[in-house]
């Protein structure tokens, strides 16, 4: 990622519309986790950039239909980072911005649950992704721990099936091809329209239709901050545009952590 420093005068002018916004809606995507050594999917370092390959487990019709997909998946669970990720600045900022008690909404679409680890909270959180904390059975419904499903994968199962029916385990997380929970993804987009200010933070908003709360929050009138290292298509339609480091900035514009 290309080392950009925001200007100054850009961080004063956007701590102000934060300080100064009455219902503040921020959406985060896997850039504000980057730092917590949790690889996005699109950046230079992302998942998918280095291995186009590894998108099909996040495909619920692989995931579904291929017993190896599925083999590959629980591996990849097993070994993935969020188990020993920390929250970093760029979520400890926004629980500052809680703090301050202009917060309307927090939507993710990362599935880490950092933002709950952090400190936000969960009346404030919107994980319209889900989180991979659960498993779920795509058969039953039944919802569980995950760590004892992996605890069943590390004692020898490669594609553990439901203990209740038999039926397909999964992360209990919105995979492409999968519809969203319609309660959780209409209180998303309620909060854009109800926002005066929208920050949209470490996504590429190419993933729909959580990307419409820019557009959304647009045409209701709110001001518009995409902080993101690479240029998205909603660029042009931002009131500020910062290419900084996450971990960096929003401390800068929400107030730092220790300063509560
Ligand atoms: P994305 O991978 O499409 O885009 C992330 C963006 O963040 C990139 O444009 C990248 O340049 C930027 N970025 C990365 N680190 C940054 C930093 N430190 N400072 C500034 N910018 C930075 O991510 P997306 O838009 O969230 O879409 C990916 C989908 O995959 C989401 O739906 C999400 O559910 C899922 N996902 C989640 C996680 C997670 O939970 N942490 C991780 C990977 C993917």
């Amino acid at each position: 990622m290309t080392a950009h420093v925001t200007p100054a005068a850009t961080i004063t002018t956007v701590r102000e519309w934060v300080e100064s916004a009455k219902r503040v809606v921020v959406l985060t995507g896997a850039g504000i986790s980057t730092e917590s050594g949790i690889p996005d999917f699109r950046g230079p370092n992302g998942v998918w950039t280095r291995d186009p390959e590894a998108e099909k487990l996040s495909d619920i019709r692989y995931y579904t239909h291929d017993p190896k997909i599925r083999k590959a998946a629980w591996r990849s669970r097993l070994t993935h980072p969020a188990w020993k990720a920390e929250p970093n600045s760029g979520h400890l900022a926004l629980v500052q911005l809680e703090r301050r008690g202009n917060l309307h909404a927090l939507i993710t679409q990362n599935i880490d649950g950092l933002h709950l680890r952090a400190g936000n909270s969960p009346e404030r959180v919107v994980e319209v992704h889900g989180n991979l904390h659960q498993a779920i059975c795509l058969s039953c419904g039944r919802k569980g721990a995950m760590q004892a499903v992996l605890d069943r994968v590390r004692a020898g199962e490669e594609d553990p099936a439901c203990e209740e029916c038999g039926g397909i385990l999964k992360s209990d997380t919105i995979s492409f091809g999968q519809s969203l929970i319609p309660e959780v993804i209409e209180h998303a987009m309620q909060a854009a329209h109800e926002t005066d200010l929208l920050l949209a933070v470490g996504t590429s908003l190419q993933v729909f239709p959580v990307a419409n709360a820019v557009p959304i929050a647009r045409t209701q009138g709110a001001r518009i901050v995409i902080i993101n290292a690479e240029a998205t298509q909603f660029d042009d339609i931002a009131d500020a545009r910062l290419y900084g480091r996450i971990g960096e900035d929003l401390p800068r514009i929400c107030g730092r952590h220790d300063a509560a």
